[in-house]
């Protein structure tokens, strides 16, 4: 499992092979990866044969909106489910990866949360998915968007931030040795302040995208139970600390759940925390989970909301909700999963 090996030591996997070897491995991993080692065209045919690249198997591959989003749900050799969705746009093609198998924060709203924690990422795992979207999209394309990689953000399972060093380390893989730009990569959380304040100590200009989903303590506590244990006082004045420190925009996310977070009320707050950090709204109505009862507000409503936010001036953006027919939300494709992992080969995805 190549992805998990340390890319200094590549050197390990091949003892018996001359050292321009691990050179070449790591060109392949992070510069031209691709679907299977057999593509591996300049390495021995013994060697492709023995090595395995990828740390997990897919076990499903769904795709949507005309083949512009595809989600794929990955198992680890322990069992762990890791969930990444690939949307094509026009101008851009962005991955949405996991950082942890589950997640102990608990939102109410989230399906991830409610399944609860498997366990952390580690910094291969999570690199992994952005190389087999790289090689994926080499090999596929995507119709009507750019078929290359253009942007990574951290919006699948898990809290990235909570997860501090193997994120970090993906991070240095993605950007050092893949050659991504650090500004087409995206961290978000959900407020974890410790993290927010050793990412701005780090040398890449990494977006930051932070989940609010209320505009004050007693009504974010009973949705994101991190609030109870850093408040929004600290969430903002990290985030203000952030935009400082790094001079990229904070965007802030915003779910909308029907009679609970779509007042104009909180919207009129949030306008205040938005300004007062300078920041972008993303709002985004919520996709119904299994185990809870909270529904999108009405179309309506949520044109209220949004009509108040720029009432009051703030750069917002209604999202889609992308593959709402696949599950696409956060953590809800693993609760419909089922049947035998496929293994990742061409056989697989151009079976779609
Ligand atoms: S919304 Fe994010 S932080 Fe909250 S439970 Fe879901 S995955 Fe975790």
């Amino acid at each position: 499992m190549l992805y998990t090996v340390d890319p200094d030591h590549l050197a390990s996997v091949c003892p018996d092979e001359p050292p321009y070897r691990a050179r070449q491995l790591r060109e392949w991993l992070y510069r031209h990866p691709v679907l299977e080692t057999q593509q591996m065209t300049n390495l021995p045919g013994s060697l492709r044969d023995r090595l395995e690249l990828w740390p997990f198997e897919l076990e499903a591959d769904q795709s949507a909106d005309g083949g512009r989003t595809r989600k794929w749900l990955f198992r680890t050799g322990d069992g762990a489910a890791i969930e990444a969705v690939l949307m094509g746009y026009p101008d851009r093609t962005t991955l949405c990866i996991s950082s942890q198998a589950g997640c102990a924060m608990a939102c109410t709203f989230c399906a991830t949360g409610q399944f609860g924690f498997e366990r952390h990422l580690e910094a291969g795992e999570i690199t992994a998915q952005v190389a087999f979207a790289k090689a994926f999209l080499d090999e596929y394309g995507m119709p009507n968007s750019p078929h290359r990689l253009t942007n990574v953000v951290f919006m699948g399972m898990g809290e990235p931030l909570a997860n501090y060093t193997h994120v970090r380390e993906s991070l240095h893989r993605m950007i050092d040795l893949m050659g991504m730009s650090a500004r087409a990569i995206t961290v978000s959380t959900v407020g974890f302040v410790p993290g927010m304040r050793r990412l701005a100590d780090e040398p890449w200009k990494v977006n930051l995208a932070v989940s609010l989903h209320a505009a004050d303590d007693e009504l974010r506590s009973s949705l994101v139970p991190l609030n109870e244990r850093y408040s929004l006082a600290e969430v903002i004045e990290a985030s203000r600390h952030y935009f400082k420190v790094k001079g990229r925009r904070i965007s802030i996310e915003w779910t909308l759940i029907d009679g609970t977070n779509d007042s104009v009320d909180q919207a009129r707050k949030l306008a205040e925390i938005a300004h007062d950090l300078r920041a972008h709204v993303n709002v985004i109505a919520l996709n119904p989970t299994p185990l809870s009862a909270d529904l999108p507000p009405s179309a309506d409503r949520v044109a209220v909301f949004m009509d108040e936010l720029r009432y009051e001036g703030v750069n917002a953006t209604l999202r889609d909700t992308r593959g709402q027919d696949i599950d696409a939300a956060c953590g809800q494709l693993r609760v419909h999963s089922e049947g035998t992992p496929i293994r990742i080969d061409r056989a697989v995805l151009e079976a779609r």
